[in-house]
């Protein structure tokens, strides 16, 4: 051993006094000299700097040293931009400010840390640090902000931006940790809730509303405020003659005077739904079922109500391709005999006859507002008539309108009309808004979480409940998303978004094309056919609120998403020929 280390030791010294090495040296030291400011030796610089920085405790106490250090990272990706070094400059001040929060304790310091992340995850999505800055931002809003909920949606993002990145195995290990937190909270939420309760009064029923068809049966209960609530399947039991049962019961909740105890369904997948006050704190609903298939269950906001879909054994079998993950918009194969399409879709009794249109709002709710006082709800009643008529006109399908006019409906009976109705494609028309006035253009969503702050407080408003209620509804999505059609909504919105772009663009200068999005819209949960929303134009931007206020601009808007739905139709080989 000891004559190795010799021999070691004797065969490196002739080659770092080797002329060789001099020449390697010279060279390195000149390449650093002829350019001082390219992006490898300042990052060198700003690692140099941090280093120093994390072995003195002295420094550390001093902001001006962190800053010092941040500058310094700050030049890298400020002047070399399109560079590896830029990424992982953005990453080392990313860091930076993470740490010294931990010193300083100010919210602008953390707040920093997260811009820095999200700009490196948004604008270098390719780097092997892109997956380990959103990891990061997970771990902000874990430690640091406290906010388990907005930390499980970015550790999420890491599974569903970077499914094959290094860290995704600790993203889900993170997960699952922040689920069982995220449950006890929810536990101690309701236990706290149920102590209030107590005190006070019973939460009130105020009404069960049904929607029910052969293979279809939307159930909501209403509520005065949020219950806890549990449900229990029973199965069928031939003896007594009774059908399968689904029950709800609804902690410390108490049964409206108003509220029949059985409403009697016919022709329904739902023979009968029954409510009657089970407990002096519990309610029962009960709802006697035919042929289940499976069911859903899930709670909305504002105000609380609790929906049950329940679907039928003999629904129609649609195929939904599988095996591609949530939210990736898939490459449609157009089949090699497009006449071969049409007599598969015939035989499988698809093809697109009946499209349900959804003009956003109305009633009490009037949407988006823009300065000069215009309601999304009027724009969108104006749109939705016109596309109504083009379709029509154009296509040849049926329209069913889910409101024709200035009406209060909720989201889930539009899911519901057209889950009944039997719609083969859904779209929900809308105008988006934003504090920033200078943002414009037009985008498509499909049901999905939602992956960035924008489309979070979009559905939030959308949805007319707050981020923190969404943030609530993200962690459940995947559940209700089941046997959706999530592929032929992500084409759909594809063949919508350039349809309705390319026609804007003929007639209007500076159109952007914001792409199609994702974020979970109440209004898309639930809908069996392939469901859009679309966002015509922002109505707090100047220009695009003028737009919004002529005939000539719904107009188009009306003819491109007609003609995107058209091209996908088209695409599928799936056009209805009569008969
Ligand atoms: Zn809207």
């Amino acid at each position: 051993m000891i004559r190795r280390l010799i021999y070691v030791k004797y065969v490196l010294t002739p080659f770092l006094l080797s002329p060789l090495f001099i020449l390697f040296s010279i060279l390195f030291q000149q390449a650093a000299i002829a350019s001082p400011h390219s992006a490898p030796p300042l990052l060198q610089k700003a690692r140099v700097c941090t280093k120093q920085l994390y072995e003195s405790p002295a420094k550390k106490k001093y902001r001006h040293n962190w800053e010092r250090c941040i500058r310094r990272y700050e030049k890298v990706y400020k002047s070399f931009p399109n560079t590896d070094e830029a990424a992982r400059a953005l990453f080392g001040a990313g860091e930076l400010w993470a740490y010294l929060y931990r010193y300083s304790s100010r919210d602008s310091d953390i707040d920093r840390a997260i811009s820095l992340y999200r700009e490196l995850v948004k604008k270098y999505k390719d780097h092997n640090l892109a997956d380990d800055a959103q990891y990061r931002l997970g771990e902000i809003f874990y430690r640091d902000k406290k906010d388990p909920m907005q930390a499980y949606v970015e550790f999420l993002k890491v599974e569903v931006k970077f499914p094959s990145g290094d860290a995704r195995l600790k993203a889900s290990k993170k997960m699952e940790e922040l689920e069982r937190v995220l449950g006890k909270k929810r536990i101690a939420r309701e236990t706290g809730r149920k102590a209030a309760a107590k005190k006070k009064k019973l939460v009130l029923v105020e009404n069960i509303r049904h929607w029910s068809t052969p293979t279809y049966t939307r159930v909501v209960v209403d509520l005065e405020d949020q219950v806890t609530y549990k449900e229990h399947l029973l199965k069928k039991d031939p003896s007594l003659k009774k059908p399968r049962r689904l029950f709800v019961d609804l902690r410390n909740a108490r049964i409206g005077k108003d509220i029949e105890s059985s409403i009697p369904i016919k022709d329904g997948l739902l023979r009968r739904a029954r409510a009657a006050q089970y407990n002096t704190k519990t309610v029962r609903v009960v709802l006697d079922i035919d042929d289940m298939e499976s069911y859903k269950i899930f709670h909305l906001y504002d105000p609380f109500r609790i929906v049950v879909d329940v679907q039928g054994e003999d629904r129609q079998l649609r195929p939904e391709r599988k095996g591609v993950a949530p939210g990736t918009p898939e490459r449609h194969e157009r089949p090699k005999d497009s006449q071969k399409g049409i007599s598969l879709a015939k035989q499988l009794g698809l093809g697109v006859k009946r499209i349900i249109i959804d003009a956003g709002h109305g009633g009490k709710d009037p949407g988006a507002i823009g300065s000069n006082g215009v309601r999304e709800k009027d724009v969108m009643l104006k749109l939705a008539r016109l596309v109504a008529d083009k379709v029509r006109g154009d296509l040849r399908c049926e329209v069913v309108l889910t409101r024709k006019s200035d009406v209060f409906l909720p989201l889930e009976d539009r899911t519901a009309i057209a889950n009944m109705k039997k719609g083969d494609l859904f779209i929900s028309l809308h105008t988006n808004a934003h504090r920033d006035r200078r943002i414009s253009g037009v985008e498509t969503y499909i049901l999905n979480i939602a992956l960035d702050e924008d489309a979070m407080n979009l559905a939030a408003r959308e949805n007319a409940t707050s981020t923190k209620n969404i943030g609530d509804l993200q962690m459940i999505l995947n559940d209700l998303m089941l046997n959706t059609k999530i592929n032929e909504s992500a084409r759909l919105a594809e063949f919508v978004q350039k349809g309705l772009v390319r026609e804007l663009r003929t007639r209007y200068k500076g159109v952007q094309n914001r792409g199609v999005r994702q974020a979970p819209f109440y209004v898309l949960i639930g809908a069996e056919m392939p469901a859009i929303l679309v966002e015509v134009g922002y109505i707090t931007n100047r220009i695009e609120n003028k737009r919004l206020c002529t005939e000539a601009y719904l107009k188009r808007t009306a003819s491109g998403i007609v003609k995107g739905i058209d091209s996908y139709i088209k695409d599928m080989g799936l056009a209805y020929k009569g008969g």
